[in-house]
C-alpha cells in the first residue's frame, strides 16, 4: 500500500493536461520498460506497452488508462504581464479563482496565481457570482507582457493547478487530478505484479491521450492491437457529500471500486456485460469489497468498444468526490482493491474465456 502511494504521489506531479501529454508519455514508457516485452509510443501520442502471454488462443485484453489530466493552456497576455487563459477539458468552475497554477514552459515551470477581486470593492451582487473563464487572469508577478514572454510564457503554454497531493483519514487522498493519475497508477501496478508470471493471455497496456476532451486517443489506441477486450481503468464521480443528492449518485468513497454496467449521460454507453459479470466474479470469488452500477459520464471504453469491428469492453474506477476540482478526493484502498480484481481476474484468463454474448 504504501509503495502505491508512492506511486500516485508521484505521478499526480507530473503536469500533463489534454494535448499536452508528453511528460506524462515519458514517464509511462519508462515505467513499463522493465515489465514489458515491449513499449511504444505512437506519433497521435498512445503509449501500449505489451506483455506477451504463454497461449497465443488466449483472448488479449487492453488495460487503458489516460496520461491527459483536466488543465488550462495560456490564450494571450496583457501588456501589465497578466496571462489570460482557457480551459482543456472541465475544470470546475468555481474552483479556478484564488488557486496557484503552474504554467509549464519551455523554459522550466512558472508559478502563478488566479487572481481574485478584493472583497472590499465586491458589489454585492458580484459576491455570489462565479465569473466565466474568459474574465479570470493570472499573475506570475511580471511587470509586462516581454518580461512574461522572456520567463517563457507564450500562447498556448500548458498550466496545471499547483496542488501538492494529502493524506486525509481513512487512507483517503486529495489531490488534483486523481483522474486519472489513479488509472494510470493502477496499469503500473498491475504490469509490475504480472511481469514475473506466466500467464496465458496478452497484456496491453495502454496510456489513452485527450481522454478529457472527448476520449480521442483511445478511438484510435487499439485499432491495431490484437485483442479482443479492453478494460478502461478511470475515476467516477461519488455520492455521499452534503451537496449531492445521493438519489442521483450512490457510488461511495472506500466501499470498494466502482464496475460499471455502463455509462449515461449525453452519449449513453452501455458495456459489455460479459466481462462485468466476469470481473463481479472474481471480486466476489475473492472477497474483494467493490461496487457496481451506472455512471455518469464517458471513459475511454465508449471509444474502445467502437473501434475494429466491436470490441468488448467495460469500465472499472475509483470512486472520487469533487470531480474536476483541485481536491479531488478517493480512497487509496479502493484503488488498490482494483488492481487486485484486475490481477486475478487476468491471471485467470485462459482460452476457455469467451467474450461473446450468446
Ligand atoms: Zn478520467
Amino acid at each position: 500500500m504504501e509503495s502505491l502511494k508512492q506511486l500516485l504521489f508521484s505521478l499526480v506531479e507530473v503536469g500533463s493536461p489534454s494535448g499536452f501529454e508528453e511528460p506524462m508519455m515519458r514517464r509511462l514508457v519508462e515505467e513499463l520498460k522493465p515489465l514489458c516485452d515491449e513499449v511504444y509510443d505512437t506519433p497521435r501520442g498512445n503509449v501500449v506497452g505489451v506483455q506477451r502471454g504463454t497461449d497465443p488462443e488466449a483472448p488479449g485484453i487492453a488495460l487503458a488508462a489516460h496520461t491527459d489530466q483536466v488543465g488550462f493552456v495560456v490564450f494571450n497576455v496583457d501588456e501589465r504581464g497578466f496571462i489570460w487563459f482557457r480551459r482543456v477539458g472541465g475544470a470546475v468552475t468555481r474552483s479556478i479563482m484564488g488557486h496557484q497554477v503552474r504554467l509549464l514552459t519551455d523554459k522550466g515551470p512558472i508559478i502563478g496565481v488566479v487572481g481574485i477581486k478584493p472583497g472590499h470593492i465586491t458589489k454585492p451582487e458580484e459576491a455570489s457570482k462565479v465569473p466565466p473563464v474568459e474574465e479570470m487572469y493570472i499573475d506570475i508577478g511580471a511587470d509586462s507582457r516581454e518580461e512574461a514572454y522572456r520567463r517563457g510564457v507564450e500562447i498556448g503554454t500548458p498550466i496545471v493547478w499547483n496542488t501538492g497531493p494529502v493524506e486525509l483519514g481513512n487512507n483517503y487522498i486529495a489531490t488534483a487530478a486523481a483522474d486519472d493519475r489513479v488509472g494510470l497508477a493502477a496499469i503500473i501496478t498491475i504490469a509490475r505484479n504480472l511481469s514475473d508470471k506466466p500467464i496465458p493471455a496478452t497484456v496491453y497496456y495502454v496510456g489513452t491521450v485527450e481522454e478529457e476532451i472527448g476520449l480521442r486517443g483511445a478511438e484510435v489506441a487499439v485499432h491495431d492491437l490484437d485483442v479482443d477486450m479492453a478494460v478502461a481503468i478511470d475515476t467516477c464521480s461519488a455520492g455521499y457529500q452534503p451537496d449531492v443528492n445521493m438519489r442521483d449518485l450512490y457510488y461511495e468513497v472506500g466501499k470498494g471500486p466502482a464496475i460499471h454496467i455502463g455509462e449515461l449521460g449525453s452519449r449513453t454507453r452501455l458495456g459489455s456485460q460479459v466481462l462485468r459479470r466476469w470481473l463481479v466474479g472474481v471480486a466476489e470469488t475473492n472477497g474483494i469489497p467493490y461496487q457496481t452500477g451506472l455512471m455518469y459520464g464517458g471513459t475511454d471504453a465508449s471509444a474502445m468498444q467502437q473501434t475494429k469491428a466491436g470490441v468488448a469492453a467495460c469500465s472499472i474506477g475509483v470512486p472520487r468526490r469533487y470531480s474536476h476540482s483541485p481536491v479531488e478526493v478517493f480512497s487509496l484502498d479502493d484503488l488498490h482493491n482494483l488492481t487486485e480484481i484486475m490481477i486475478r481476474a487476468i491471471e485467470g484468463l485462459t482460452r476457455e474465456f469467451s467474450a461473446h454474448r450468446i
